[in-house]
């Protein structure tokens, strides 16, 4: 049985737009994982961090992985990115986050989804909702009613051309 996941993608150091594209890819390769869609890329001013705007997307997949063996394999992908962490929130290369993993709740030492942050962030809502618009998110309600109150975190669609 394969499972409905949703990842959050951003990048805002080098390349970012690129970075982002080829982390959209490098998920499309994950085993027993197919990319079922993905989001326009987003500009989004940093929240909680520093640097330069963030380009962000998200990514739809169907996986038979485990919760697990999937952060593993997300975490595996921003390593390969070259992903320092010199400080807590520091600009990165690339955050992979693990949103939705189907209705599940899952919280453990090392992973808890949905992502706890994912309701008070603009540039994972909106690209979220543009895939999937009536999405759900397990203990926490409708995506589409968390919209409101992000509606002050400066983002924008980025053009594909
Ligand atoms: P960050 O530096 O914000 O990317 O956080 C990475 C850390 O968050 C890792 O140690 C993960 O084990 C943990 N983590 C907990 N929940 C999640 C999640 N849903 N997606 C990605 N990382 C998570």
């Amino acid at each position: 049985m394969s499972t409905q996941v949703f990842i959050g993608i951003g990048a805002n150091l080098g390349d970012a737009s690129a970075t982002v594209a080829q982390a959209i890819a490098a998920l499309g390769q994950l085993p027993d994982t197919h990319l079922v869609a993905q989001s326009s890329l987003f500009g989004s001013a940093p929240v909680d961090s520093s640097g330069d705007d963030y380009v962000n997307a998200v990514a739809e997949l169907e996986t038979t992985l485990s919760a697990t063996a999937l952060l593993q394999h997300l975490q595996a992908v921003e390593l390969a990115h070259g992903r320092e962490r010199p400080y807590r929130n520091a600009p990165r290369t690339l955050d992979l986050d693990l949103l939705l993993y189907g209705s599940h709740v899952i919280v453990n030492d090392d992973l808890q989804v949905p992502h706890p942050r994912m309701t008070e962030r603009a540039f994972v809502l909106l690209p979220l909702l543009q895939l999937a618009k009536d999405i759900h998110i397990p203990g926490k309600g409708q995506a589409q009613d968390f919209v409101a109150a992000v509606a002050d975190q400066r983002i924008q669609e980025l053009s594909t051309d």
